[in-house]
């Protein structure tokens, strides 16, 4: 038989760190094109689900040498790898009970509104009267807040009582009823440190202008979040005025006002991993700021023995050239993107080496 406890027994036992409930009317007053009863017109549920994101995949970011597994373990696997064949999992198990379920893994990349709720009028068109335009979309953090997982910060990043804002979403709308869970009612996660505010970037969230909404009754409030400016700083780009030359363009040749940031070491954007990920910035400001913020007033569930942040946070100087190790090995004639000296000193055994340590 299916019920809450089952579900979420068996949640936690195919990989979810977290499971809560939300009945369908608290999605009540939801724009139409973000209602699942869109998706599913007879759903009585939401199965919400917290999948961490492990604080090691944070710390080659932090420490300014490995940025990838934000992006790939963090990121993009878990939304698209990870997440999935839990969720998938879990709505075998609910449809062998005898009820629809519809697994969502990651936010549909065929949606008809961006990331600031406006829709697209040239991507799709409602199929009858009262429908929404393909795809809807699910507003994962509000759905994890409705399924009473945790809070959603001044960041606007959902947080949750295990692991702060280090986590990603992923849900099931279900025509089971199940007993939902009230609305997260624990110890207070976000304090308004403004953390987040101070250290992101590209300075995307507003310190004073907030959003308010009521979700299932609640007040909820996040500041105003620049999602375009977030865009840029969130992949290492520092948008500017000015003209950048072609060879500091860092989001391809038409960038031409994207230069490089001092928190990316990369010359140029690196290719998105998993689809969606591109977290150079490794949420400076709402992820790692906030993580540690919350971490010093030991409000979290998940706790380690040694802080997170152990050394003064890097930036890079792009007007300067770089200082590789003594022992790294160049590539034959690669020449210094900054200054052009040529720094090449690549010998064939050297290289065959370098080959064996892949
Ligand atoms: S950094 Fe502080 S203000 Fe920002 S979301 Fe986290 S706890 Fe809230
Ligand atoms: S992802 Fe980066 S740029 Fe965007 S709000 Fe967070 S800290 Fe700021």
């Amino acid at each position: 038989m299916i019920t809450s406890a089952s579900v979420k027994k068996l949640a936690k036992s195919f990989g979810a760190d977290a499971v809560g409930i939300g009945n369908i009317e608290r999605w009540n007053g939801a724009p139409t094109q973000m209602d699942p009863r869109q998706i599913m017109p007879e759903a009585k549920s939401v199965i919400g689900m917290v999948f961490r994101v492990m604080r090691g995949s944070l710390r080659g970011i932090e420490e300014g040498t490995f940025f990838s597994n934000y992006s790939a373990m963090g990121y993009g696997g878990l939304t698209y790898l990870y997440i999935p064949m839990v969720v998938m999992n879990l709505c075998k198990a609910i449809e062998d009970g005898g009820y629809e379920a519809l697994p969502m893994g990651h936010q549909s990349d065929w949606r008809a509104i961006d990331n600031e709720g406006y829709l697209g009028l040239q991507h799709s068109r409602p199929v009858a009267p009262g429908r929404a335009a393909p795809d809807v979309m699910i507003h994962l953090r509000i759905a994890a807040y409705l399924c009473g997982l945790g809070e959603i910060g001044y960041s606007k990043m959902f947080l949750s009582p295990q692991f702060g804002p280090r986590n990603r979403v992923g849900i099931i709308i279900t025509e089971a009823k199940l007993k939902p869970d009230p609305i997260y009612n624990g110890p207070k996660l976000c304090n308004r440190c403004m953390a987040c505010v101070r250290e992101c970037p590209g300075n995307a969230i507003h310190a004073r202008k907030t959003v308010k909404v009521k979700l299932a009754g609640h007040e909820v409030e996040w500041g105003e979040l620049d999602c375009k400016v977030c865009d840029i700083a969130f992949s290492g780009g520092l948008a500017t005025n000015k003209h950048v030359p072609k060879n500091e363009r860092y989001r391809g040749p038409d960038s031409d006002h994207i230069k490089r940031a001092p928190w990316t070491p990369f010359y140029q954007k690196p290719r998105n991993l998993y689809n969606s990920g591109q977290a150079v910035c490794g949420g400076r400001g709402c992820l790692r700021a906030c993580m540690i913020s919350l971490e010093k007033r030991h409000v979290l569930k998940n706790r380690f023995k040694e802080k997170f942040r152990r050394r003064k946070p890097w930036s890079v100087d792009w007007s300067t050239s770089p200082d590789y190790p003594a022992d790294a090995v160049m590539g034959k004639n690669r020449s210094d993107p900054v200054t052009g000296e040529k720094r090449g000193n690549a010998s064939k055994s050297r290289k065959s080496e370098n080959k064996e340590a892949d």
